[in-house]
């Protein structure tokens, strides 16, 4: 049998003449193996085991032939060092929606005195956001809502195996919520253009109700900015992702919808107009 190393090159090879990201290959073996990004450099040069290979170059297929993402095939994904178990009923976690975590945790800090903050996500697939705001502040009240209810399955299992505490709720945007009342909102809803063109791979698998927001992307954001002031308490945080080029557009509704606040858009990694926060102090 060749090495894991061997197996690696010549897979990664095969993934890039096809189009493919050979980083992928790498988490197959690393997931077949049993093996973290340590012990995968431990044990290289050693032979992997015929069975464990069968079955890795049977996902390299799938992953290869059949555009099924890699993280359907290991069945999870890791978000702000957590893992997140995710299906075809949840948008993967982004690496981008993990610098709205960071945000959300810095301006919660300087922002409010009074304990406990009240944090609701809308929107929330996996649950990525509202879990990770909790197993970061403890302290935090968090809840949670997303139209679809087997989206809301795969949040309600990773707070589970990740043991938080969530109020998830399934419903529309903010309606599940009547009556309550919070200080901080987030939510990477869904922003793509009706139409944009997207990689085959999110595209086929990923859900689209997690994905588009209507002609102008903007769909969601209107909803939002109408429906969160009966929500919000008096000095509020609503910090949300949006597409690359939707900053100006969302100033302008948020200008006009929640008067008084002052609105801060922040890049992404890439340097990409990616998030905005809006605060009434
Ligand atoms: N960032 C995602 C993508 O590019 C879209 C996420 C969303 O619509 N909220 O596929």
């Amino acid at each position: 049998m060749p090495t894991y190393k061997e197996i690696l090159k010549l897979n990664e090879s095969y993934a890039s003449d096809n189009g493919k990201e050979p980083t992928a290959i790498k988490r197959l073996i690393m997931h077949h193996a049993g093996l973290n990004a340590t012990a995968y450099y431990q044990h290289q040069d050693e032979e992997m085991p015929k069975a464990l290979y069968q079955v890795f170059l049977k996902d390299v297929d799938a992953y290869i032939k059949k555009n099924t993402p890699v993280q359907h095939l290991i069945g999870h994904e890791y978000f702000y060092g957590y893992s997140f178990h995710v299906s075809k009923d949840v948008l993967i976690p982004r690496y981008e929606t993990e610098e709205l975590v960071t945000n959300v945790l810095d301006y919660i800090e300087n922002l409010f005195d009074q304990k406990p903050i009240r944090c609701v996500d809308i929107g929330t697939g996996s649950g990525c956001i509202a879990i990770s705001l909790k197993k970061e502040r403890p302290n935090l009240i968090v809840s949670a809502s997303d139209i679809s209810k087997e989206a809301l399955k795969v949040a309600v299992k990773n707070a589970q195996s990740l043991g938080v505490d969530i109020t998830f709720k399934q419903g529309d945007m903010m309606i599940p919520f009547a009556g309550e009342t919070f200080d901080v909102i987030v939510s990477n809803p869904p922003y793509l253009k009706t139409g944009e063109v997207v990689e085959s791979i999110v595209l086929d698998n990923e859900p689209h109700v997690a994905l588009f927001g209507g002609d102008d992307g903007l769909k969601y954001y209107r909803r939002l900015f109408e429906e969160s002031p009966a929500l919000l308490s008096p000095r509020f945080l609503i910090a949300l992702e949006h597409g690359y080029d939707s900053a100006k557009a969302i100033r302008k509704l948020a200008k006009k919808l929640l008067p008084g606040t002052e609105i801060i858009h922040k890049k992404d990694m890439q340097g990409r107009d990616r998030m905005t926060f809006i605060v009434k102090k």
